[in-house]
């Protein structure tokens, strides 16, 4: 397993690969690898000859400094992992390499970051998308792989590649759980155990407004947003940020519930840690 700690070298490795008539699968990361993140290179391995992951905390993307700083980060426990996987080649860059001192360039898509996260984390998806596009140019990828975990984030990825007709197929790999039905997430470790067993109410709580879609064909908004609401625990360390229901293309708001495509989010703090959920119900 090769790794690269500058732009250029992986670069150079990418193009030399692509001369050769190999297809390169990305799946970018910010390492603290779960079983979530291993889904997406199983399903890379499957679609291109070789695999590169980066991992990298992308300070750009984080609006709050305290959850950049207490991000976790255990690159030898990574790099065992995707030596297992036996991943072609991983891009570890340092901030200082993808953002020098005359750095000056920004993308950002201006419709989808509007709701949700967009909203409650101002300056986030301009951080994603800068940093997206950037990684994009250095691995030359033809296929990138991201998790519907972050909904949001695989559709303004999803439009950023088809406005800007980059040549790279993007996929939506699916949601990975724990076994309670928690969604895997890096910040999982930093919950404290009362907030690890109550963080599961956001599964069941979109679970129920699942269920309440089957029973009933037509039922509101309100109603669907509702269930989910009631399902998270009264407590005032348990925040709420936000429960949307929304057109899962579009993510604009929708007049009535439409089947198998209204996308149902949550974000939730428990105690300082923000947890984001979600299902197209
Ligand atoms: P992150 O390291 O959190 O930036 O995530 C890197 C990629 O893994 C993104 O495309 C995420 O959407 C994806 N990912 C993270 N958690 C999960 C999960 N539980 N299931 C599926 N994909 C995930």
């Amino acid at each position: 397993m090769k790794i690269f700690k500058t732009s250029k070298s992986q670069q150079n490795y990418s193009l030399n690969l692509r001369k050769k008539g190999q297809t390169l699968a990305f799946v970018p990361t910010m390492g603290y690898l779960h079983a979530g993140h291993l889904s997406l290179i199983k399903l890379a391995k499957k679609k291109a000859d070789c695999v590169m992951v980066s991992i990298f905390v992308n300070p750009t993307q984080f609006n709050n400094s305290q959850d950049f700083k207490k991000y976790p980060l255990d690159i030898k426990r990574d790099l065992q992992l995707l030596k297992k996987l036996k991943v072609d080649a991983v891009f570890l860059p340092t901030a200082a390499d993808m953002y020098p001192q005359d750095f000056q360039t920004s993308v950002e898509v201006s419709e989808l970051t509007k709701p949700l996260c967009g909203q409650s984390r101002p300056g986030h998806f301009a951080g994603v998308t800068t940093v997206v596009l950037k990684l994009f140019q250095i691995v030359q990828p033809h296929i990138a792989i991201f998790g519907k975990k972050d909904y949001q984030q695989f559709r303004v990825i999803q439009q950023m590649t088809k406005d800007l007709c980059l040549p790279i197929q993007i996929i939506g790999a699916p949601l990975v759980r724990e076994k309670d039905g928690l969604a895997m997430s890096s910040r999982n470790v930093r919950l404290s155990s009362q907030h690890r067993q109550k963080a599961v109410s956001l599964y069941q709580g979109l679970s129920k407004a699942k269920a309440l879609t089957q029973k009933s064909s037509q039922p509101s908004l309100n109603q669907i947003r509702k269930t989910l609401l009631d399902s998270i625990p009264q407590d005032k360390n348990i925040v709420l940020d936000y429960v949307e229901c929304l057109d899962a293309q579009t993510l604009l708001p929708l007049k009535k519930y439409k089947k198998h495509k209204t996308l149902l989010a949550v974000a939730v703090y428990f105690g300082k840690i923000r947890l984001i959920d979600n299902m197209i119900i």
